[in-house]
């Protein structure tokens, strides 16, 4: 019996999602670079469904079922280029290799490219969900030919994650790139809902005095409403959580420093290049870095701050009720900013994204699954050209509902002396978007000044310099 997919690259990701195939009743080829891996599984796991083991790239090539179907799940970067060199003149016109790995989206357009001029399908696919999502139902967000999603979209939506309405959490994303473009904002939106959340709770522990487990409890009750999601759910299981070994709060025990793989930073990258203000994103990102920065921050702690006051018992509760008002509306925000990237890569490659679709596919298996990006997919339901996700109707009227809390927060968080960067980014955002003249006539004008760099004028066609140097009169440029 021929397989009907084949995984190389066996260690969490992909040996989690050889099962979850093989357990969806698909027969699975099985290969990996040290072919222990491939042991191990058949091992551990071999009674779970049809697996077929190979060792050596041949082996594996002639066990799939054609047009071949392969799945690269190994380190991103240099290893995947490694292996597609292995397998591609293995491989036939009209084969398809799927890489599932974490790859930059400009790799996945070059590798395309190159992979078409052979006739084979190149899918760079976006996986969400860690490696219990790989096994259980991850997010997946294939990109390449409408053709590849063809034959190999069925068995996607199989393992994919369900979402509450029981459609699967996968789709064509578009050509190309498209997939792991998405699935890199994904994580750009990851990294600013993880900053909003954390935000909260240092405001509810250092204005409102809380414990950690009174925040966990605070969290737990937010989860049932509106801000329903992965990250508040677990962010109220670490906050509840007793280190065993010193009977302190777990988050009091562990280094103040966060960590990146780079996605993160990658959408910020992009986002700069497209001209996409992803300001929510881009301070996430920055407090990571500020964050591992141990002598820059031990060198400045002695540095006067206000004067430190908590509030009573009473004050606290209203204070929380607005964090979640403040939290609500930059979780907006940063949803906004992130679906703006997605619209703005999405008319610079011609990749045709339906918007709504991707708040759709992230519903569940992946880590920012929410009950909030069913109003998502709603609002771009209800209008397909929506400019933003501002201009929804009824995020405008939950944002405006918020936004005289949202202020309180952040003027009680500078009051205090708590960092907000999330908080106020986004409400700097939303009320640079609202205001009817910024002082970007001035920068322009300043250009103008230092660099004859020219301005254009509201009540006048054309393009003007003024002489500055000189007499000061205007003159038409260009
Ligand atoms: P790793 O990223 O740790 O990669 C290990 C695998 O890559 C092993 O199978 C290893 O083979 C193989 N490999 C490394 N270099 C080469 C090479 N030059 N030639 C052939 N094989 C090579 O594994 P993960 O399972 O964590 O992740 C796999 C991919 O999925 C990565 O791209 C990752 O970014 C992505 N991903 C990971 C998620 C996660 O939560 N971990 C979530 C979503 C995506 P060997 O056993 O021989 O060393």
């Amino acid at each position: 019996e021929k397989a009907d997919i084949g995984v190389t690259g066996l260690a969490v990701m992909g040996s989690n999602l050889a099962r979850n195939f093989a357990r969806h009743g698909f027969t699975v080829a099985l290969h990996n670079r040290t072919k222990a891996k491939t042991d191990a599984l058949i091992k551990d796991h071999g009674d779970e469904g049809d697996f077929v083991p190979t060792t050596t790239a041949e082996e594996f090539v002639a066990a799939l079922e054609r047009p071949r179907r392969l799945l690269i799940m190994v380190k991103a970067g240099e290893p995947t280029d490694a292996v597609i060199a292995e397998f591609a003149p293995l491989l036939e016109s009209g084969d398809v290799i799927i890489d599932g790995g974490n790859a930059h989206f400009e790799d996945t357009r070059r590798r395309e490219r190159e992979l078409r001029e052979q006739g084979i399908h190149f899918v760079g696919t976006g996986v969400s969900g860690g490696e219990e999502g790989a096994l259980n139902g991850p997010s997946i967000m294939p990109g390449g030919s409408a053709e590849s999603y063809g034959s190999l979209g069925p068995m996607l939506e199989q393992i994919a994650a369900k979402a509450k309405d029981g459609k699967p959490c996968t789709t064509h994303i578009g050509p190309d790139g498209a997939g792991h473009f998405v699935k890199m904002v994904h994580n750009g939106i990851e990294y600013a809902d993880m900053q909003l959340i954390a935000e909260a709770y240092h405001l509810l522990r250092a204005v409102a005095g809380y414990s950690p487990a009174q925040i966990a409890e605070i969290f737990r009750t937010w989860n049932d409403g509106r801000l329903d999601s992965y990250l508040i759910q677990i962010t109220a299981e670490v906050l509840a959580h007793t280190d065993a070994a010193t009977g302190k709060p777990f988050v009091d025990v562990v280094a103040d420093q966060a960590e990146q793989k780079g996605t993160g930073r990658w959408t910020v990258q992009v986002a700069l290049d497209l001209g996409v203000p992803v300001s929510g994103i881009a301070e996430a990102v920055f407090a990571r870095s500020l964050s591992g920065h141990a002598e820059l921050r031990a060198a400045s702690r002695d540095l006067p701050g206000p004067r430190g006051t908590t509030l009573d018992e009473k004050a606290a509760a209203r204070f929380a009720d607005q964090v979640e008002q403040a939290l609500y509306a930059s979780k907006i925000v940063s949803y906004t900013q992130g679906f703006h990237q997605i619209q703005t890569g999405s008319e610079e490659y011609g990749w045709d994204i339906d918007l709504g679709a991707i708040a759709s596919i992230w519903r569940g298996g992946c880590i920012i699954r929410a009950a909030f990006l069913d109003r998502i997919t709603a609002a771009y339901a209800s209008r397909p050209d929506l400019p933003s996700l501002l201009s929804d109707e009824r995020f405008a009227q939950e944002i405006g509902a918020a936004q005289e809390d949202w202020r309180t927060v952040v003027a009680a968080a500078v009051q205090h002396g708590v960092p907000v960067p999330g908080f106020s980014a986004a409400l700097a955002y939303y009320d640079a978007l609202r205001a009817e003249r910024l002082p970007a006539a001035l920068t322009q004008a300043q250009r103008d000044f230092f660099g004859a760099h020219t301005y254009r004028r509201d009540d006048r066609e054309g393009t003007f310099h003024t002489l500055w140097g000189g007499d000061r009169s205007e003159t038409k440029a260009g």
